[in-house]
């Protein structure tokens, strides 16, 4: 163990991503003193987004979301306002575009908000971003969080003193045991879409200063990934994404549909978990294949094959001539072919009919145009929601439910948020990573 650095600051961040620097940036702006931290590479999962910064296009839809209505509407009422904060740094967004049905946002340049808000902090004079250390434990004194013991990566401890400490980690999607424990027992093998380095550091830290959880079984923000492939943070997850399940039958190892596909991606993902296995068969025909899986999905996505693309990867796809070929499936994929033919038989025949079960809301067409793409599907987790309880002012919670001194959390550290529903990533951890800062920086002296 090496020697001890002692910082003390105003505002200590931990994790460098969208909430971090979000948070760490309007603390420089401030005037405050910030100390930022971070593990990995700087911007998290939010350097391998779409920056597409969105939630939903009426409040009232927000319920279907968020249970909390005060954090609903905390997300609803700051959601302008984040873009004249994005205006204030440089970051002009451009193009309003519809999202997922429901939602509405603008897109901004991801990269060049990350880079500046990093900027901001390493170029202030009393500000520091350290990469590298991980944060063993808080400081508390008489309940309160006055920052937190690190270790840099030759073991050297480092303590900052802060007077708000905001847990910006990113979620526990990492975490295998805490995936099982937290999300589904199905989730432990879980491949995840997104940054590797969120492994529940804020959500540990959180429960040993006494915080409450938010509700387990809440789900979580991922999409739907082929099978048999490994992933990286190298990897270019949009392209990767069966999105085109909207659009495709859904079925699990024993040939069922489960699931009304078309509400959306993420949430076939989250029902696609609970099925036995966890994996399931997309099958999808010549019109899907035109219409779904050769454009891009959003306007700002280049225009690949994504079939194309998963196949080269490994992934345990077929093209079939006729629904008859199914029958020809790989046995070792672990599904009957006849039964399958007959899951996309009994759906063509329920379309005609008009009477589909379970039900398709937004695309009800048959499955009936050859070829047929057939692609098995894993859901893959992007974050969590289930995490330390915070309050509409990113204060994180106890277990009677007030706010902890000094302590807040924000995007996929922050629980209580989303609960089986969603409504913008980038948003909520750019709103509550911005009023974690605020509040925080509110009675400083
Ligand atoms: C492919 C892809 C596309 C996406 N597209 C969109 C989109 O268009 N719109 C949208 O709204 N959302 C999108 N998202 C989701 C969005 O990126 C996340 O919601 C958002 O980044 C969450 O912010 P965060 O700060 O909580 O986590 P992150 O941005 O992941 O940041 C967390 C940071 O904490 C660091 N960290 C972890 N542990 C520690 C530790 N112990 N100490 C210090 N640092 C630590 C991590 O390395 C990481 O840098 C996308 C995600 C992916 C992967």
């Amino acid at each position: 163990m090496g020697a001890t650095g002692i910082h003390a600051v105003d505002l200590l961040v931990l994790g460098a991503g969208m909430a971090g620097l979000s948070a760490a940036a309007w603390g420089v702006r401030q005037s405050a003193s910030v100390v930022l931290v971070e593990r990995g590479e700087v911007g998290g999962s939010a350097r391998m987004s779409g920056g597409t910064v969105w939630t939903v296009q009426d409040e009232g839809e927000l319920s279907d979301h968020m249970p909390d209505s005060r954090l609903a509407r905390a997300l609803y009422g700051d959601f302008e306002s984040i873009f004249d904060w994005f205006r204030s740094v440089g970051v002009v967004p451009v193009m309003e575009k519809d999202v997922l049905r429901y939602g509405r946002g603008r897109l901004i340049s991801i990269q060049d908000y990350l880079r500046i808000c990093e900027k901001m902090v390493r170029d202030d004079p009393a500000s520091e971003l350290l990469v590298g250390p991980d944060t063993r434990e808080l400081i508390l004194e008489d309940g309160a969080v006055r920052g937190a013991r690190l270790v840099d990566v030759d073991g050297n401890q480092i303590e900052i003193r802060a007077g708000a400490t905001v847990l910006a980690t990113g979620g526990f999607q990492n975490d295998p045991d805490l995936r099982a424990e937290l999300i589904h027992p199905n989730a432990r093998h879980m491949p995840v879409r997104g940054n590797h380095q969120s492994r529940g550091t804020g959500l540990r830290l959180a429960l040993a200063a006494g915080a409450q959880v938010s509700r387990p079984d809440a789900g979580f923000y991922g999409h739907l990934l082929p099978s048999e492939v490994s992933f990286s943070e190298q990897d270019d997850y949009r392209s990767l994404t069966l999105f085109f399940s909207e659009h495709a039958i859904l079925v699990n190892l024993e040939g069922r549909r489960f699931v009304d596909e078309t509400h959306g991606d993420h949430l076939n993902a989250i029902a696609l978990l609970k099925q036995p296995g966890a994996r399931g068969l997309l099958i999808a025909d010549a019109r899907v294949y035109e219409q779904w899986i050769i454009p891009p999905y959003a306007a700002n996505m280049p225009s690949i094959d994504r079939f194309d693309y998963v196949f080269k990867r490994g992934a345990r796809c077929a093209v079939a001539g006729d629904l008859d070929e199914i029958l020809d499936m790989p046995p070792e994929w672990g599904y009957d072919g006849a039964v399958v033919r007959q899951a996309v038989l009994d759906f063509n025949r329920q379309c005609a009919r008009g009477s589909l079960d379970p039900t398709r809301r937004f695309d009800a067409a048959p499955i009936d145009r050859p070829p047929y793409y057939l692609v098995e599907a894993v859901p893959a987790i992007t974050f969590t929601f289930t995490g330390p309880m915070i309050d509409d002012q990113a204060r994180v919670l106890d277990k009677e439910g007030k706010p902890i001194d000094g302590l807040y959390a924000a995007g996929g550290d922050a629980g209580g948020v989303y609960y089986n529903g969603y409504a913008g990533g980038l948003s909520s951890a750019t709103v509550f990573g911005l009023r974690a800062a605020r509040s925080a920086l509110e009675g400083r002296r």
